[in-house]
């Protein structure tokens, strides 16, 4: 079992006589140990970079109060950067479900196959007909694998949201714009549109969710990723960010044994909040994004 960050820092300043400030000398080694943490819980190398630069900025100079050792003052430092960089300072509406426009609002899904992307339909269907009251529509732009189409029709029954059905041999922007029609004319608050996820990223699959967003203009475009991922998740979401105007983030499967690391590479690289996290496979396992308790996480 790897130490917390706390204890970890204890170890470092045991030597350390009680210091008033944090300065270069006491901060620099603990500092090694949380660039250690951060790499342990799958940060990527350059999303950990910076944050030990602002950390260091930030830590210098400040008093450490009261009965509060260097590392804990340190580990106050970290843990206050690392939750306002995930969204804490940005107020609640950034890391919130964007739906001010006319409806219907739509909703965009991106992610490789298996990020999660048809269950976080269903999840967030869930969550707007429940939680904000809103009619919504689903539908399936993935033309490729009719098993999908299938999986979103029964994950929308489930949830009790309505499903458009799409037909494999139709063009995905033709389905979205058809769904959208429908959506205006039975006064669905939102439609989600579901898109083809390939095992890696690919041009062809770039150009066809780029189209799919000039002809939707939606208002939401979240990318979902799979906490699993580590730190590969910043090679993907860089890849969608060049190719599309994200909103937000999903970060999916934060029920398995990641410690979340890929919550601040996706942040690093796409500066697009994280919104939702996905902690189960079941369709209530949906939670609003908690930048304070993913801190936490990912310093374990
Ligand atoms: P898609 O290819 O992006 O549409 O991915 P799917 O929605 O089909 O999900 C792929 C797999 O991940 C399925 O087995 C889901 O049940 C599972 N899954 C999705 N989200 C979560 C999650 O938050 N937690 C867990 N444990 N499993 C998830």
């Amino acid at each position: 079992m790897l130490d917390n960050l706390t204890q970890r820092l204890a170890k470092v300043v045991k030597t350390m006589r009680g210091e008033a400030r944090l300065t270069e000398s006491n901060t620099a080694e603990m500092l090694r140990e949380v660039r250690l943490a951060l790499l342990e819980a799958d940060v990527a190398l350059p999303a950990v970079r910076e944050f030990i630069a602002k950390v260091k900025e930030k830590a210098m100079g400040e008093e450490v109060i009261g009965s509060l050792t260097p590392g804990q003052a340190l580990v106050g430092v970290v843990q206050r950067e690392l939750a306002a960089i995930m969204g804490a300072d940005l107020g609640p509406e950034a890391t919130q479900i964007n739906l001010a426009t006319q409806p219907p609002a739509v909703i965009l899904m991106a992610g490789l196959q298996g990020a999660g992307k048809t269950t976080t339909v269903g999840k967030l269907a869930k969550y707007l007909k429940e939680q904000k009251k809103k009619k919504v529509l689903t539908v399936s732009a993935d033309v490729y694998r009719p098993a999908a189409i299938q999986q979103l029709q029964t994950v929308a029954s489930q949830v009790g949201a309505d499903f458009f059905p799409s037909s494999a041999s139709d063009k995905p922007v033709d389905i979205a714009l058809a769904a959208l029609d429908h959506a205006r004319r039975h006064y669905h608050d939102v439609l989600i549109v579901d898109t083809a996820g390939r095992l890696g990223i690919d041009e062809a699959m770039m150009q066809e969710i780029a189209g799919l967003h000039a002809a939707l203009k939606p208002i939401e475009t979240l990318f979902v990723v799979d906490a699993m991922l580590g730190q590969d998740a910043i090679n993907t979401a860089k890849a969608f960010n060049d190719a599309l105007p994200l909103t937000g983030v999903v970060l999916t499967k934060l029920d398995g044994d990641a410690r979340g690391g890929a919550a601040l590479s996706v942040r690093h690289v796409t500066g697009k909040p994280v919104k939702f996290a996905g902690v189960a496979e079941k369709l209530d396992g949906l939670e609003p994004f908690d930048p304070n308790r993913m801190a936490n996480r990912i310093l374990g």
